[in-house]
């Protein structure tokens, strides 16, 4: 089923009021992840008083709201906790964005980062890291370890906790398994992010940067040798997990910089129990929320350490088609079996991020009000392209390559004359 703009909510973030400050303090990693967008160690770990300059500049420039902690794997960063301890200074949220190796045997940690005033963790754990214990294990393997990191979370308690997945056309089919789980797990597991792969340079372009040709060294250049991709779209995710969970349905995005029929971010939201998924919320319910909440607290808003939800929100279903379907389907469940009714809501997330593509033309299609904005060298930069600046001071451009044409003038003069006389001899 295609969507369509109209049924959907367009996010109102922008480069100067985005609710995501994209901070990365370090560029060094504890594994390695295929599609990182990351040249590991090329810098190392920032000082803690340049990560305090950047974390200043997405607070004054970009009002965020809250501020993603990435890295390489920020965990491995020796002042992480003083990171998270000033960003809360400042009224912001820290999120961890992290592969959870620190963790896995280490609650105290997480301990102290909550006390230090992180609201939560987004847990990147996919079958293609080569992870030390995990290696060679499969993404149904690997839940495991995913639960052995919610169940972590919510013994910690008041946090919030997402999982994230790169996804590609070898993996797709396993979608419908992670939804299943998280909504199993819908007490502990607030959201699910998956970002579809991609590999931006391709040989069939020329490359420059300040001017000059390049041959682009970044980790996202397509390996020629290798078996052609093919890349998913987020549309293409979207109708996997619609494909068997009738109940999903996206209800928000953000389009393309260069194109207008690309989604690049895709947001849904879930509600259900523990014992059963009633539905989504609908575009009304995201609108009534971002302004609500830019209202209340001046800035828009992605992350909330809680996602229960009082079973009064019903009352919006007199402006929203999605919480009216949700509603209905759980009072007819309650129905069914009461004790239903005394069963908490939650609702979680589905995030369904389509990375930047690049066009016949060289153009490159980046998420508009891109959210993910880091800091390079005191301006705000893609996070996806820090790489190019960070090698070469600037984004790369590309030009399809010339094919080589024959003209006339290429043609030793011998030659032409030569033809021209077979031509008159004729
Ligand atoms: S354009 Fe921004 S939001 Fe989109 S993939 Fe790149 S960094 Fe992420």
């Amino acid at each position: 089923m295609q969507l369509e703009k109209r049924d959907l909510y367009r996010f109102p973030w922008s480069g100067n009021d985005n609710p995501i400050g994209w901070l990365e303090v370090t560029d060094k990693c504890n594994t390695y992840c295929r599609g990182c967008y990351r040249i590991n160690g090329m810098q190392g770990h920032k000082s803690l008083e340049q990560i305090k300059e950047e974390v200043q500049l997405l607070k004054r420039w970009r009002n965020c709201d809250n501020i993603s902690i990435a890295g390489g794997e920020p965990l491995i960063h020796p002042e992480i906790l003083d990171v998270v301890a000033y960003i809360r200074s400042l009224g912001m949220k820290p999120l961890i964005l992290t592969n959870g190796i620190k963790l896995e045997h280490d609650r105290q940690l997480m301990v102290a980062l909550k006390k230090a005033g992180a609201i939560g963790f987004t847990f990147h754990i996919d079958s293609e890291q080569n992870r030390p214990h995990w290696k060679g294990k499969t993404e149904t393997e690997l839940f495991e370890l995913r639960q052995h990191y919610a169940d972590m979370a919510h013994s910690v308690g008041g946090l919030f906790v997402s999982f994230g997945m790169t996804v590609y056309p070898g993996n797709i089919d396993f979608v419908p398994e992670m939804v299943r789980w998280a909504n199993k797990n819908i007490d502990r597991v607030h959201g699910l992010v998956m970002i579809t792969f991609r590999n931006a340079m391709e040989s069939a372009y020329d490359y420059f940067a300040g001017g000059q040709r390049i041959v682009p060294d970044t980790s996202y250049v397509v390996d020629e040798e290798a078996p052609p991709e093919a890349y998913l779209t987020s549309q293409d995710v979207c109708a996997k997990i619609q494909e068997h969970f009738p109940h999903y349905a996206p209800a928000a995005y953000m389009g393309g910089t260069q194109t207008e029929d690309k989604m690049t971010w895709l947001v849904g939201a879930q509600v259900g129990s523990q014992h059963k998924m009633y539905g989504s919320v609908g575009a009304r319910m995201m609108e009534l929320f971002q302004v609500y909440y830019h209202l209340k607290n001046g800035a828009y808003v992605v992350y909330t350490p809680s996602n229960k939800i009082p079973k009064i929100a019903f009352l919006l279903g007199a402006v929203d088609k999605g919480i009216r379907k949700t509603f209905a389907g759980l009072w007819r469940e309650i129905v069914r079996n009461p004790l239903e009714l005394f069963r908490p809501l939650y609702m979680q997330s589905i995030g369904i991020i389509q990375a930047p593509d690049m066009l016949e033309d060289g153009r490159v299609d980046m998420c508009e009000s891109c959210p993910d904005m880091t800091v390079w060298d005191g301006k705000l930069v893609h996070s996806c392209r820090m790489d190019e600046w960070r090698l070469y001071g600037s984004y790369v451009t590309a030009q399809p390559r010339q094919q080589a044409t024959i003209s006339v003038d290429s043609i030793p003069v011998a030659d032409a004359k030569e033809k021209s006389a077979e031509v008159v001899g004729k």
